[in-house]
């Protein structure tokens, strides 16, 4: 089954779409299982991270913005290499293990659509299967 999602992002920011993910597996009836969230964009990603604490998602981007500043030497007409960079290093999906019904993540961990380049109208597709 594949399903897919829209989101609309303010800014660079990520956002939390576990709930999401669990929602469209419950709707799949897969109890055992892959999972596979998918970003089709070149600025943004998808990542799993801690949730329980939001200081850790500006920590992540204060990183990430340390790492990759907006160079001058960037050639790309756009104006957002810095982002395509990001986007990159993230990588477009994660594949979870479904487990009794359940995506099978760690206590402190969350799945996340990583907006690098906002504002966006973005989508993501998840893919459920046995
Ligand atoms: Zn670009």
């Amino acid at each position: 089954m594949l399903y897919e999602f829209n989101l609309k992002t303010a800014k660079e920011n990520l956002y939390d779409i576990t709930q999401n993910v669990q929602e469209v597996i419950r709707e799949s009836g897969v109890r055992d299982g892959f999972c596979v969230v998918y970003c089709p964009h070149t600025t943004a990603g998808i990542t799993i991270n801690e949730n329980a604490d939001p200081d850790v998602v500006t920590d992540l981007l204060f990183g990430l913005n340390q790492a990759f500043p907006d160079y001058n030497e960037f050639r790309h007409l756009e104006g957002n290499s810095a982002a395509h960079l990001k986007a990159s290093l993230i990588g477009a999906s994660e594949t979870l293990i479904i487990n009794n019904g359940q995506i099978l993540l760690g206590t402190w961990q969350g799945i996340y659509f990583c907006e690098f380049d906002g504002p966006r109208t973005r989508k993501y597709y998840v893919k459920v299967t046995k």
